[in-house]
């Protein structure tokens, strides 16, 4: 651990100073940065990157989708080489608001009341990426020097299923430990995963419909959304047995379920079907990879039908993932497993502990976030972040004053005390 009077003296300026804090929230809601529709990250993004260059932060912008940039801003180690660094990594986009005649507030206004802040993004998760600048800045200010590289990633997209933050990996991006800090009520989180699929029962020829009673007689041809149901039957068998046969501790059996969540098919009430789409959802534990997942749900379904002389024919189409809902119809969130034994978590729940007085717990989140596509790229990582599941894409979302004040104290004791830990 750092030196305690340091970290006594950082705990008393976020106090002193936590008006400083609100305003830096009051500017990030300011932005309406709602994802639906998205493609308006750009102005926040500008703001966020003249904030970290005037601390001395080298920052990168790229557009991820146009005016959606991803930011990265990097303040180099004094001994890069031998010291660990650190990924801070939190989205800026946030849930839809839609109609706003429930809001009791203004989504894009912060709000003082009693103890609470609120505002859209105030949970999930601006308050987080707000506790994070301010915490760099205090850093910055009191002239602690990081021997380790700090970086921060303000990532686009989260909402609605677009890897802004695979983007930063792609890039090269990485770090001994990226910390997401997207809501977890201050517990050390690790995730399950998400991939979306779309199951496609597709007939190689086209019928009129005139022809039914025909094809009926032959059995030559086959309406694809007739032979739809037995590949709904099928993906429910496939999720009975998993519930048998997987689990992982901290979930429930039963969590790795495939979901056919929306269904297409058919041209017109002229036409025998030729083609029907199911839209599924899959979640799985950690320790899986999403790739062997979509083959396992694959390989079922090829195996189920394997003995229809219509499938042999017209086999089934398959399409995993995507890197956008909005644009490709499609998303995934890789799992992300968490090691208790690693110096980051360990480190991690001991500076929780100092400033809380009180023991956090190591779970898994209920939900998914960036997390797993630093898992999948080999970097660890947890989920810590401030913020209730249940006020996230609320309405008159808010977020308790205390826990940011809370969380920032967090932050400054774990970031210098890991940045000037030696590398392992
Ligand atoms: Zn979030």
């Amino acid at each position: 651990m750092m030196s305690d009077p340091q970290i006594t003296n950082l705990a008393n300026l976020v106090e002193e100073r936590k008006d400083e804090l609100k305003q830096i929230l009051a500017d990030l809601i300011s932005f309406p940065t709602v994802s639906p529709p998205a493609r308006n990250t750009s102005e926040i993004q500008a703001y966020i990157a003249e904030y970290l260059e005037a601390l001395d932060f080298q920052t990168e912008r790229w557009d991820v989708f146009p005016n959606d940039p991803n930011l990265v801003g990097i303040k180099k180690g004094t001994q890069s080489d031998t010291y660990n660094s650190l990924i801070i990594n939190g989205h800026i986009d946030v849930a839809e608001v839609g109609d706003d005649s429930s809001w009791t507030v203004s989504p894009f206004s912060l709000t003082e009341k009693a103890g609470y802040l609120y505002g859209r993004g105030v949970s999930d998760m601006k308050g987080a990426v707000a506790c994070s600048l301010f915490a760099v800045k205090l850093l910055h200010e009191e002239g602690i020097d990081l021997k380790g590289d700090l970086q921060l990633q303000t990532v686009i997209g989260e909402e609605v299923g677009e890897a802004g933050t695979l983007s930063c990996i792609e890039k090269g991006y990485d770090a001994d430990f990226a910390m997401v800090v997207d809501g977890s009520n201050r517990e050390i989180h690790g995730q399950g995963g998400v991939i979306t699929g779309w199951v496609t029962v597709k007939s190689k020829e086209v019928f009129h419909d005139g022809m039914r009673a025909e094809l009926n007689e032959t059995g030559n041809g086959a309406s694809a959304i007739e032979k739809m149901p037995q590949i709904i039957d099928s993906l429910r068998a496939l999720e009975q047995e998993w519930a048998e046969t997987k689990q992982y501790p901290g979930f429930k059996k039963g969590t790795t379920t495939i979901n056919p969540a929306v269904i297409e098919g058919g041209r017109h009430p002229a036409f025998v079907a030729d083609e029907c789409r199911l839209w599924i959802t899959v979640h799985f534990y950690p320790g899986e990879d999403y790739r062997e997942v979509a083959k396992e749900v694959e390989d079922y379904l090829k195996q189920s039908v394997k003995d229809d002389p219509w499938f042999q024919e017209n086999p089934l189409l398959f399409e995993w993932g995507g890197k956008s809902m909005i644009e490709d119809r499609g998303e995934i969130f890789p799992s992300a497993e968490i090691d208790p034994e690693h110096s980051a978590i360990k480190l991690l729940q001991q500076s929780h502990n100092t400033v809380e007085q009180e023991t956090t717990s190591i779970g898994m989140s209920k939900t998914v976030t960036d997390a797993g596509w630093f898992d999948d790229a080999g970097i660890p990582t947890a989920i810590y972040g401030p913020g209730k599941l249940n006020e996230a894409h609320s309405v008159d979302e808010k977020i308790e004053w205390s826990e940011l004040i809370t969380f920032t104290k967090t932050m400054l004791t774990f970031i210098p005390t890991w940045c000037n830990a030696r590398k392992q």
